[in-house]
C-alpha cells in the first residue's frame, strides 16, 4: 500500500508542516539531532507507546511495568559493563574535522558485503588504508587512528564538580528493569517465567547521529525483559521473535518491508541475538533487537551490589539466577518506521494527487475530524465535537473548502472526517468519510461514537 519511493525529505517536510515533529530549539537554529514532537506527533507517539504497552504488559498475565529513574548509581554501569565497553570505534578526518564511525565507513564502502562487526580495530584500520576509504564529507584521506569513544553522557551530582561525583544519563532503560528484579518479584508474588517492561528516555552520545529521528542522542526505548529458567531461554527467544514480528504486522507493516537479521558478532553476554530490520527510506536498518542475555546481567548485579539475585522456586525448591530474553525497540525509531510505512502519494481521478498517511487508526493522532460545512453550522458541530471528545482525541476544522480540509486530515492520517451540513439540523445525521477509501456514508449522530470506536482498536 505504501509508496516505497517515499524519501526522508518528504517525511521531514510533512512532519514539520503538519505539527508532527519540529527541529529541536528551532528558533535558535536548532540543536543538532534533537527533535521536538508537535501537537500531532505527541499524540501519535503516545498511541504507539500505548499499543506496545497494551500488547506486552496489559495483555500478558505475568508482565509488570516499572518506571525507573534515569539517573542511577554509577555502580550500575560498572556492573553492566557500560563504563568500560559501551563504545564505538571513532575516526576523525584531520582535513575537515568531521567525525565518523570506522565500522560505518567500511559498511558503506563495501556496500554491506564486509561485516566490520567481526573485525578488530587494527583490522578496520588496515581495511580503510588498503581500500583507500576517503572521508565521505570532504573526499580526503587523512584519518586519525581509531579511538574507542564511550557513548554515555556524563554529568556531575552535587555542588562540586569532581570525578567522585560523576553520574551518567542512562544509555538504555534495561538496567532499571534488572535492578528491580527482586522488588518486582517479591511485591507482585511473580513466578518465573515473568516479565518486566519499561518505556523511558535513554541518552547516547552517538558519533554519527542522523536520518531524522532514526538515530538521535536522546530517545525513548520500550524494553521488555523476560526472566526465565536456563533451558527454557531458547524457546522464549523464538517466542519473542514471533511476538515482536506480530506486533509490527498488526500495526500495519507490510511483511515484505521487514526481515530478521541475526547478529554475526555477539555481545560478550549474549547467547544469541537478532534484529528486525525495516526498509526505511535510507535502506534496511535495525528497528528492534531481541537478545538472549543469559544470566549475565543479574549475576553481575549480584556481584557488584552484594544483593542476591537468586530466585527460589516455590514448587520445586530449586534456586537459580534466571536467564533473560530481552526485546527492545525505540519508540522514535518505530515512529519513523510508522511514518514511512503509512506514506502514500495517491493519484486521483481528474489528475489530482493527495498525500495520505494510512496509519493504523489506533496510532492516528485524531480519531475523527469534525468539519462544519459552513461556519453558521458551528453550534451543532461544536456540540458533536464536545460529545466525541469525551471518548477520543478529535480535531475541529472550519477553515477553507471542504476538499482542502479533507486533504489536511489525510496528511495527518485522521481515519474519519465527520461533516455537518444543513440536513444534520433536520435529521441529526452526519456524513462520515473514510480516509483510505474516501467512501462516504450517512449515519445518525447517536451512533457516531460507537461507529468510530469499533474501527480504531488495536487488537
Ligand atoms: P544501533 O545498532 O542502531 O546503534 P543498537 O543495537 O545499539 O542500535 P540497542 O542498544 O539494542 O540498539 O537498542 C535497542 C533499540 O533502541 C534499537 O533497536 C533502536 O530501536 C533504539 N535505539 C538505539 N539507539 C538509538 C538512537 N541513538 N536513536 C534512536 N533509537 C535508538
Amino acid at each position: 500500500m505504501a509508496d516505497r519511493q517515499v524519501s526522508m525529505d518528504k517525511i521531514v517536510n510533512l512532519c514539520k508542516a503538519r505539527g508532527i515533529i519540529f527541529p529541536g530549539s528551532d528558533i535558535y537554529g536548532g540543536m543538532g539531532n534533537t527533535w521536538d514532537y508537535g501537537p500531532v506527533g505527541v499524540e501519535m507517539k503516545n498511541n504507539i507507546k500505548r499499543a506496545w504497552w497494551k500488547r506486552f504488559v496489559q495483555e500478558s498475565t505475568n508482565s509488570f511495568g516499572v518506571d525507573a529513574a534515569i539517573l542511577m548509581n554509577p555502580k550500575v554501569w560498572e556492573a553492566s559493563g557500560h563504563t568500560t565497553s559501551f563504545a564505538d570505534p571513532q575516526m576523525d578526518c584531520k582535513e575537515c574535522k568531521s567525525r565518523h564511525r570506522a565500522d560505518n565507513l567500511i559498511e558503506a564502502h563495501s556496500k554491506g558485503t564486509v561485516n566490520p562487526d567481526l573485525m578488530t580495530n587494527e583490522q578496520m584500520e588496515a581495511y580503510i588504508a588498503e581500500h583507500h576509504v576517503c572521508c565521505p564529507r570532504c573526499g580526503n584521506f587523512n584519518w586519525t587512528p581509531i579511538r574507542q569513544f564511550n557513548l554515555m553522557f556524563s554529568t556531575s551530582r552535587g555542588v562540586t564538580e569532581d570525578n567522585r561525583n560523576v553520574i551518567y544519563l542512562r544509555p538504555e532503560t534495561a538496567q532499571g528493569e534488572f535492578v528491580n528484579f527482586q522488588n518486582v518479584q517479591r511485591t507482585m508474588r511473580a513466578k518465573i517465567p515473568f516479565g518486566i517492561a519499561q518505556i523511558g528516555k535513554a541518552f547516547r552520545n552517538e558519533i554519527t547521529p542522523g536520518n531524522f529521528i532514526f538515530r538521535t542522542i536522546e530517545f525513548e526505548q520500550m524494553e521488555h525483559q523476560w526472566f526465565c529458567k536456563e533451558g527454557t531461554d531458547v524457546e522464549y527467544y523464538e517466542e519473542f521473535k514471533k511476538k515482536a514480528w506480530k506486533f509490527l504486522t498488526d500495526l500495519g507493516f507490510d511483511e515484505s518491508h521487514l526481515r530478521f537479521k541475526d547478529h554475526d558478532k555477539l555481545a560478550h553476554y549474549a547467547k544469541c541475538a537478532c534484529d528486525i530490520q525495516y526498509l526505511f527510506p535510507m535502506g534496511w536498518s535495525e528497528l528492534n533487537g531481541i537478545h538472549n542475555r543469559t544470566d549475565y546481567d543479574l549475576s553481575r548485579h549480584q556481584e557488584y551490589s552484594g544483593k542476591t539475585m537468586i530466585y527460589n522456586d516455590p514448587i520445586t525448591n530449586e534456586k537459580y539466577i534466571p536467564y533473560v530474553v530481552e526485546y527492545s525497540i525505540g519508540a522514535d525509531r518505530l515512529m519513523l518506521a510508522v511514518l514511512s510505512e503509512a506514506y502514500e502519494e495517491e493519484e486521483l481521478e481528474g489528475g489530482d494527487t493527495r498525500v495520505v498517511m494510512h496509519f493504523h487508526p489506533a496510532v492516528a493522532a485524531y480519531k475523527a475530524a469534525v468539519l462544519p460545512l459552513q461556519k453558521n453550522l458551528a453550534d451543532k458541530a461544536k456540540e458533536i465535537y464536545a460529545e466525541l471528545s469525551k471518548r477520543f482525541m478529535i480535531t475541529y476544522d472550519d477553515a477553507g473548502s471542504i476538499g482542502k480540509r479533507y486533504r489536511r486530515q489525510d496528511e495527518i492520517g485522521t481515519p474519519f472526517s465527520v461533516t455537518i451540513d444543513f440536513d444534520t439540523l433536520e435529521d441529526n445525521t452526519v456524513t462520515v468519510r473514510d480516509r483510505d477509501t474516501m467512501a462516504q456514508i450517512r449515519i445518525s449522530v447517536d451512533k457516531l461514537a460507537d461507529y468510530i470506536n469499533e474501527r480504531i482498536a488495536f487488537n
